[in-house]
């Protein structure tokens, strides 16, 4: 079964508008030759609306960081799917490490925010991955399949095609230690086995798994040579153009 390679970027909180309209521009210019490469960046939300006109024609895509599950109304400091769509959405991060950390995400609101970005028509990139101490302590396998069934919960097969999963092991994110090229491929295989166990082999081998976590220039090769690893979710590499495009187009 062969998968699309689906590079995305996820900057974070970094770059002004104007910061991010330049690195938009590069990202367009330094990946014009990425061939069958899918590739999308998740600006801040601010951002989005400007960096949609700069990567419109490139077959860039747009995706945002974060969304909440309600459509509308007194949610203070949240935006909604429709939002995200009105402005060139067509990816959105949902239960990154970060958020999960610092603000609270658990696998019920990681369910609730992707039954509601497939309801509305944005394609979710689900974020799971296990803490130093859980890797450590041989609990790694537990908690992923926790997140997974967690996210999965209640999804029709049809809209579970429509996702993509990002295996960042919380240690290796901003740390500048990545998991090796087997670590990463032993936990991606899994992954796979446990959505053929939720749903099928069919949507099991057709689920594009990215791996995140310190990936580089350096690296993205060896990583992307595993058989499982269909991509990657980029942090700091995302940042820079040509950084990027050696994540996009690994030499
Ligand atoms: C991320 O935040 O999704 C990530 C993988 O970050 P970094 O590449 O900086 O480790």
């Amino acid at each position: 079964m062969s998968r699309k390679i689906f590079i995305a970027g996820n900057w974070k909180m970094n770059t002004t508008l104007e910061e991010a309209v330049d690195l938009a521009k590069s990202v367009v210019q330094e990946c014009k030759n990425r061939g069958d490469v899918e590739v999308a960046v998740c600006p801040p939300y601010v951002s989005l609306s400007a960096v949609a006109q700069v990567i419109k024609g490139s077959g860039v895509k747009l995706g945002a960081q974060d969304v909440h599950w309600e459509v509308s109304g007194a949610f203070t400091g949240k935006v909604s799917v429709a939002m995200l769509k009105s402005v060139g959405c067509e990816y959105v991060i949902i239960g990154h490490s970060e958020q999960r950390q610092y603000f609270g995400e658990t696998d019920e609101t990681v369910n609730k925010k992707v039954k509601a970005a497939l309801a509305g028509g944005l394609k979710p990139i689900i974020c799971v991955g296990e803490l130093l101490s859980e890797r450590e302590n041989g609990f790694t396998e537990k908690v992923v399949e926790k997140q997974i069934v967690g996210a999965y919960k209640d999804l029709s097969k049809e809209d579970a095609l429509k996702t993509v999963i990002a295996y960042e092991p919380v240690w290796a994110i901003g740390t500048g230690k990545t998991a090796t090229p087997e670590q990463a491929e032993e936990v991606h295989l899994f992954i796979r086995k446990e959505l053929e166990k939720l749903y099928d082999s069919d949507l099991s081998s057709k689920i594009i798994i990215q791996y995140g976590g310190s990936m580089n220039p350096k690296n993205a090769k060896e990583l992307l040579a595993k058989e499982n690893v269909d991509g990657g979710l980029i942090g700091g590499a995302s940042l820079k153009g040509d950084q990027f495009k050696g994540v996009v187009i690994p030499q």
